[in-house]
């Protein structure tokens, strides 16, 4: 314990950690409330008190791709597909600003409809709106990757879900690591913020492997990093396994908030539904970013990637009001700007 307590110490002051480190604090729960504590001082300290609230569009949820846990993923013939047109989704941005916010995040399914052509509408459409526009749209070539930039998204998330190389082959058949780590790189060349994460508790995935996922979110320089519980979902391949636990995803980010002392990190929607209360505490642990659902009822219904999704039953603006609600009442502001990363560190 009182060697968990002093590991707790030196990554506050040094950010660095190495990878018997990490593994010792993730194997062992005795000092969770020091490291909920260290990580919360730090990012205080580095990014304020402020939470950037980001509105989530989930414009379409077709996809090509089979990932074994993804409730979205092709092969689920339950899901009811949907797909907004482009015009659909720039208005839902215009709404988006209109409750509020300053940057959207659009997401979706790997849906081959939108092409280069009618994703540069999009973003060009929005980024005149004045508004910072992320996107979340999957494995796109360079040449892609470098329009979207140029007609102005600022930043991608695309988390690499686990640095474990042969896992990661078996949860995702037809693609490969080396194209997810490519993705990444070309997307840090052209300028944009990036955003990565892992899923954690995948069925095999060890504390190693995430301790090398906290590394690798390091040593990619990453801006942004979003990660949750892996949440089970019916008719997928891993329906049945068992899923990983609140407390591991609150310790693995709280170690990637004292890694990496000045970048965004969300508190995800995943961790509020695993647990009533979830995205505060994940705020008191390292959080300082909330991407609300502004997706339409009707549409977010059908965005099933896992069951249970907290949200699914609010308006867009009454979902707003009650995380701004739950935000302040614990002493925090929402930010009025943008919120890109401020390089402090
Ligand atoms: N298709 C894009 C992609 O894969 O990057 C964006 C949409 S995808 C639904 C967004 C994220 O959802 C993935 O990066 C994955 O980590 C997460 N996700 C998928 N299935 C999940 C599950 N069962 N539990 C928790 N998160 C999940
Ligand atoms: Fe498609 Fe993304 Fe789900 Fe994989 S995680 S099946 S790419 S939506």
């Amino acid at each position: 314990m009182t060697e968990l307590i002093d590991i707790i110490k030196k990554v506050q002051l040094t950010h660095s950690l190495n990878k018997q480190e990490l593994v010792s604090i993730l194997k062992d729960d005795s000092s969770d409330a020091t490291l909920f504590a260290a990580a919360n001082e730090v990012r205080k300290k580095y990014v304020g008190d402020e939470v950037h609230l980001r509105g989530l569009i989930e414009f379409s949820n077709i996809c090509k791709c089979n990932c074994f846990y993804c409730g979205l993923r092709k092969d689920n013939a339950s899901v009811q597909r949907y797909r907004m047109s482009v015009d659909e989704i720039i208005s839902l941005a215009g709404k988006a600003k209109d409750y509020g916010y300053k940057t959207v995040v659009l997401q979706s399914g790997e849906d081959a409809f939108f092409d280069k052509e009618k994703m540069c509408k999009v973003i060009s459409s929005i980024k005149a709106l004045n508004l910072a526009l992320t996107l979340s749209i999957g494995e796109k070539s360079y040449e892609e990757y470098k329009a979207y930039k140029d007609a102005g998204a600022d930043r991608y998330l695309l988390r690499i879900e686990t640095t474990d190389k042969k896992l990661y082959q078996k949860l995702h058949p037809s693609m490969s690591f080396e194209n997810r780590i490519n993705c990444l790189q070309n997307l840090k060349s052209l300028g944009y913020e990036v955003g990565t994460g892992c899923l954690v508790g995948l069925p095999e995935q060890s504390d190693e492997s995430l301790a090398d996922d906290i590394l690798f979110f390091k040593k990619l320089g990453a801006d942004m990093i979003g990660l949750g519980p892996f949440i089970p979902c019916p008719d997928t391949p891993l329906q049945n396994t068992q899923g990983g636990t609140f407390t591991k995803a609150l310790k693995v980010m709280a170690l990637t908030r004292l890694i990496l002392p000045d970048i965004n990190i969300p508190a995800t929607t995943a961790m509020e539904t695993l647990q009533q209360n979830g995205r505060i505490l994940a705020l008191q642990s390292g959080a300082n970013v909330v991407m609300p659902d502004v997706t339409d009822e009707d549409c977010k219904q059908k965005y099933t990637i896992y069951p249970g999704k907290a949200g699914l039953n609010n308006t867009a603006q009454d979902y707003k009001n009650s995380i701004v609600k739950s935000i302040e009442a614990i002493g925090r502001t929402i930010s009025q700007g943008y919120g890109f990363h401020n390089k402090n560190s």
